[in-house]
């Protein structure tokens, strides 16, 4: 029997225990917090933070200050940073030429109408070869699918439409029209280079913004680390609204070819008639960046030694193609809202005194927008030595109205989409699996290159439901300010939701770092190959 002073003692902590509820954040204050760091981060004066350029120092020194004031400790190479180089190539279009031959006769291409000339390090100076139509541009050996097989492609550029036949699962398709998987099995073929054209179904921009990037410098790393194949001599992009021209003479037209896609019939695969003849100028130069990271260390003095990655991407597009007068891509959304979400998560886990078991990893990358190299450099060259046991990664999550649906890339994948229901359904958000799987986001963006090194991982947008204004304002946002200088400080966002994520993705960090067993893929998950 329990005395009763003991028993008033517990009815009294119950009493206290009801009586004083966890008082409900202050979302809206929180939200402005977190959009400050924006306010610096996507201002006119950090001119798009491109790789290499002032601005995106004056964002690293930012990033590296604000983990520090959140109590994280230095966790690069030099102090926050992990400097990489990169080789940098820029069209020099006004001595490039692309023709079309045929019958001895030469047409040539209107560059950035009809098509746009790609650069690289490995990118040849005159090249003339034959093509072949290949559907797809696919090879996927474990199941038997190769759209080279039969064709003679060797000395050729191949011609391909984005995507890929409709019974074939989203992951899948996703991971062999990665570049770097597509270029193993062309340099395989020996295929000199590619001529893709965007499948108007998933276009995301218009052509006309994708061609405006043409002017971009392209960069490599000076160390990708192992097994990574280099550029094929030749990559060209067409404008699906011209690639009748490509097709004059073969007895086949884009117009059937499109018909057969939308109706999801295989693709036919045959030689064109034309040869095409490209010649490419280019200048180049090196350069230099960092990724920014910061670490909250575990307190178990074992797992430790295992780190949960919470990453973002600090670049952005630097300064183009003026839009409406604005030459400034300030990425505001893309993607100094995932920085901004960094330090407000830190912030928060600082607040708390969180102590969790594992150690927590904040990673801000450099790169992301010239093909993850900053990721990738992470993952090859990382600075902790223990495992990385998971990647959370926050590239333009979209928070342009209430937080009522959270879709999740990934989410089937790997036990982290069973920690993230059980976080959101506490926060009163319902989960959704991806529902753009044709926009291959899972692939897309920083969290790919951990999960090519067998780390499980998950990648957020704000979702919602068909047919809804939500609906209206996502599809929207893609269209007007995705990578266009109005991804600025001037566009709505719901600030107040901003936080609620944050809070969701803080409460996710910590329960995967807290966790008995660390997170793994599932199954049946295709992701789960490249664990090791
Ligand atoms: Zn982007």
């Amino acid at each position: 029997m329990k005395p009763w002073n003991l028993l008033l003692l517990c009815f009294a902590f119950t009493l206290i225990g009801f009586a004083a509820p966890a008082p409900s954040p202050d979302w809206d204050a929180l939200g402005k917090q977190w959009w400050s760091h924006i306010q610096f981060l996507a201002d006119d004066s950090l001119e798009g933070r491109d790789v290499g350029s002032q601005g995106f120092e004056k964002a690293a020194n930012y990033m590296a200050e604000q983990f520090r004031a959140a109590g994280l400790e230095p966790a690069g190479v030099d102090g926050y940073r992990q400097p990489m180089g990169f080789q940098v190539v820029k069209i020099d279009e006004s001595r490039c030429a692309l023709d079309l031959l045929s019958e001895g006769k030469a047409q040539p291409l209107k560059l950035g109408e009809d098509a746009v000339l790609g650069v690289s390090s490995h990118a040849a100076e005159n090249v003339e070869a034959g093509a072949v139509f290949v559907g797809y541009g696919l090879t996927v050996p474990e199941l038997h699918y190769d759209d080279l097989a039969g064709q003679d492609v060797k000395g050729k550029i191949v011609v391909f439409v984005t995507g890929g036949p409709a019974d074939m699962s989203g992951p899948v398709k996703a991971h062999y029209q990665s570049g770097e998987e597509r270029r193993k099995a062309l340099q395989k073929a020996g295929v000199v280079g590619t001529i893709t054209i965007q499948n108007p179904k998933s276009a995301e921009v218009p052509w006309s913004r994708m061609a405006a990037a043409r002017f971009q410098p392209r960069m490599e790393l000076s160390d990708p680390g192992q097994g990574v194949p280099p550029p094929l001599p030749v990559s060209i992009l067409f404008n699906a609204a011209h690639a009748e021209l490509l097709f004059a003479g073969s007895g086949h037209t884009f117009q059937e070819i499109l018909a057969d896609l939308n109706a999801d019939k295989p693709l036919p695969h045959f030689p064109l008639t034309v040869t095409i003849h490209a010649r490419v100028a280019m200048t180049r130069s090196e350069a230099k960046s960092e990724n920014v990271v910061g670490l909250l260390p575990g307190s178990d003095p074992t797992l430790k030694k295992e780190y949960v990655v919470v990453s973002a991407h600090l670049d952005h597009l630097g300064i183009g193609e003026p839009v409406k007068g604005d030459r400034i891509y300030n990425g505001a959304m893309d993607d100094a809202s995932g920085d901004a979400s960094l330090i407000e998560i830190a912030r928060a886990m600082k607040a708390s005194a969180a102590k969790p078991r594992r150690s927590i990893l904040f990673l801000s990358v450099t790169g992301e927008e010239k093909g993850e190299l900053g990721s990738q450099y992470f993952a090859a060259h990382p600075t902790v030595s223990g495992p990385l046991v998971a990647d959370l990664n926050m590239d333009m999550y979209l928070p342009l109205f209430p937080l009522k649906y959270l879709e999740v890339q990934g989410l089937g994948e790997s036990t982290l989409g069973d920690d993230l229901r059980a976080v959101a359904t506490l926060a009163g958000v319902q989960v959704q699996a991806d529902k753009e799987p044709e926009h291959n986001r899972f692939i897309r963006s920083d969290q790919y290159s951990f999960i090519k090194k067998g780390v499980p991982a998950l990648a957020f947008k704000f979702g919602w439901l068909p047919g809804t204004p939500e609906e209206k304002t996502f599809k929207a946002w893609y269209a007007e300010r995705y990578h266009a200088p109005s991804d600025d400080l001037s566009q709505p966002v719901d600030l107040a939701a901003a936080a609620q994520f944050d809070a969701i993705l803080e409460k996710l960090a910590l329960r995967v770092a807290d966790a008995d067993h660390r997170p793994e893929w599932k199954a049946t998950s295709f992701f789960r190959r490249f664990a090791q």
